[in-house]
This record gives C-alpha cells, sequence and structure tokens, in this order.
C-alpha cells in the first residue's frame, strides 16, 4: 500500500526564500549541500515533450517529473541506471501522464504526487500536493507553486535549495502555455509569482517550444539586444538537433515576452503604452495564439 504521510507545510518565507536542506543521515552533509545533490536528466518523449527525471545523490530517489510517455521514461531509468521513486504530475493533459501507468507497471512502489486543485482530472495519485506544500524525493524538497491559467489546477515544483524549476505547461523559453482554463490575467498572475523566484533558478519546461516561441518574441519585442543574440543562439542548436533547455530565470526576465509586459520598449512596440500589465500580457498571448 502507498505510504500516507501528511504534508509538511512549508515555513512562511516569501516564495523566493532560500531555505536550508534538511539534514541528511549521515555527516557528509557540508559536502553535499555545496555540490547540489540533484542530477537532472532530461530527454525527449512524443513529438516536442520533455521526459525529466530529478535524481537524489544522496538516497538514490528518483522523480519523473510527469511522464508524457512510458517507453522513452523506462529507457532513460534504465540506461542511467536509477530507480524511479516519484512522480510529480504537473497537469491532467494527455502528454503530461499518459505514461503513467506503464510506468506504474514496471515500479509498482512509486509514490504519485498530483495537483491538489484538480484532484478528480489526475486520479490515482497516492498524495495531493497544492500552493506551499513541501514534497521530498529523498532528501530533496520541493514546494508547490499553483500556477492557474493553462489549466485550472496546473502546479508547478520549485526545488528550492537546489535552485530548480519544474515548470511544466506555465512557463516555456521565450513563451509561456496557452491560458486554456482561465482568462489570461489568471496566468500573467502564474506567471509573475514563478518571475519572483532568484534569477539563477534553473527551469525545465513540459515543450521544446523554444524556436517557434522566440520567432514570435522578437515581433514584439524587436530591439532587445539580447532576444536578438538569443534567437540566433536557438537556431543553431535546434539546427543542430539539440535541447534549448534548461532556462534561467534571468534570461527569461531579459527575453521572455510574457514576462516583460511592464517593459516600455515592448509596450511601445506593440501600441500599448497605457495598458496595465496584465491587459499587456493577454494581447500577446492573444497574438501568439494566432501568430
Ligand atoms: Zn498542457
Ligand atoms: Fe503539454
Amino acid at each position: 500500500m502507498p505510504r500516507e504521510r501528511p504534508l509538511q507545510r512549508a515555513r512562511p518565507e516569501p516564495a523566493h526564500a532560500r531555505l536550508t536542506a534538511p539534514a541528511p543521515f549521515f555527516s557528509l552533509r557540508g559536502d553535499m549541500e555545496k555540490q547540489m545533490p540533484a542530477i537532472v536528466h532530461q530527454f525527449m518523449c512524443l513529438d516536442d515533450n520533455f521526459g525529466v527525471l530529478v535524481h537524489d545523490s544522496v538516497t538514490g530517489a528518483t522523480a519523473s517529473i510527469d511522464v508524457p510517455e512510458g517507453a522513452p521514461v523506462l529507457n532513460a531509468l534504465s540506461e542511467i541506471g536509477w530507480t524511479l521513486t516519484h512522480i510529480l504530475v504537473t497537469h491532467h493533459h494527455k502528454d503530461h501522464i499518459g505514461g503513467v501507468d506503464e510506468v506504474r507497471r514496471r515500479f509498482p512502489d512509486v509514490e504519485i504526487i498530483g495537483p491538489a486543485p484538480d484532484r478528480a482530472r489526475v486520479p490515482g495519485a497516492h498524495r495531493y500536493a497544492g500552493e506551499g506544500d513541501v514534497v521530498k524525493v529523498g532528501a530533496l524538497s520541493a514546494r508547490v507553486i499553483e500556477t492557474p491559467g493553462h489549466t485550472s489546477g496546473h502546479v508547478c515544483y520549485h526545488f528550492y535549495a537546489d535552485g530548480l524549476l519544474f515548470a511544466g505547461d506555465t512557463l516555456f523559453a521565450m513563451g509561456c502555455g496557452r491560458a486554456f482554463e482561465a482568462p489570461a490575467q489568471v496566468l500573467y498572475s502564474s506567471v509573475m509569482k514563478l518571475a519572483a523566484l532568484p534569477d539563477d533558478t534553473r527551469i525545465y519546461c513540459g515543450h521544446e517550444y523554444t524556436l517557434s516561441n522566440a520567432r514570435f518574441a522578437i515581433k514584439v519585442d524587436p530591439d532587445n539586444p539580447r532576444l536578438r543574440e538569443r534567437l540566433v543562439e536557438v537556431e543553431r542548436l535546434r539546427a543542430a538537433g539539440e535541447a534549448t533547455l534548461p532556462t534561467t530565470m534571468a534570461l527569461e526576465k531579459a527575453t521572455n515576452p510574457f514576462l516583460r509586459a511592464a517593459d516600455p520598449a515592448l509596450r511601445k512596440a506593440i501600441g500599448m503604452e497605457t495598458a496595465a500589465d496584465a491587459d499587456v500580457f493577454a494581447e500577446l498571448r492573444e497574438r501568439k495564439n494566432k501568430s
């Protein structure tokens, strides 16, 4: 039977606060903290989904962030020699949970964490976690951030001590998810919650949409020199068949138009100099839908 343990409540610091990791069970603590025990392995699934495994090198615990497709996740685990202990689900879409059952048959003891705001559409999880809850993967800790918009119950997982964010389909490199289940203004609040995380946060996303996002971004933010440089770099990576992720929060704040609704040059470029930031975001989302 799955273990039923109450979720730990996060301490009431702001979302960007760096918390100290709980003490590991043996005395290497200082060294391990310096080494950042989390190892991330990213690979492709389906057409353009990312599979992502997070491994705690101290305890051996390994989480899959979503399971877009069974076989690539199982292959990645066996190639790298990790045993799956957790699945952390961001949202109910098929391309994020479609492989859960297959993986669970191979790893029957896996503990599945689902988004508390979307229990009904992510059935079968052992536990559900919502805003501020802390999920443990071995000695690693992830704080849950609710980010409604793409779906009403979408959650992201922030491994605060390791500086890792798993953003699902809320935030992409130079883009964001479509606002399928909430007004764009709600999605804007969600992406701004993520933008409050530290600049050096490494961000993993659900899809390799970066090139298409970059080509849109340059249209609405044409005089942004860092965006121009990044477009060239992303074209090079994609031509070589390489992934463009992870990204960082600093890079997104500098180049992602969906995090730059307050930027005067961007607002001028789209003729919305006096609009509210959330309405600029909504207009960007609308234009991207049509592009
Ligand atoms: Zn989705
Ligand atoms: Fe998706």
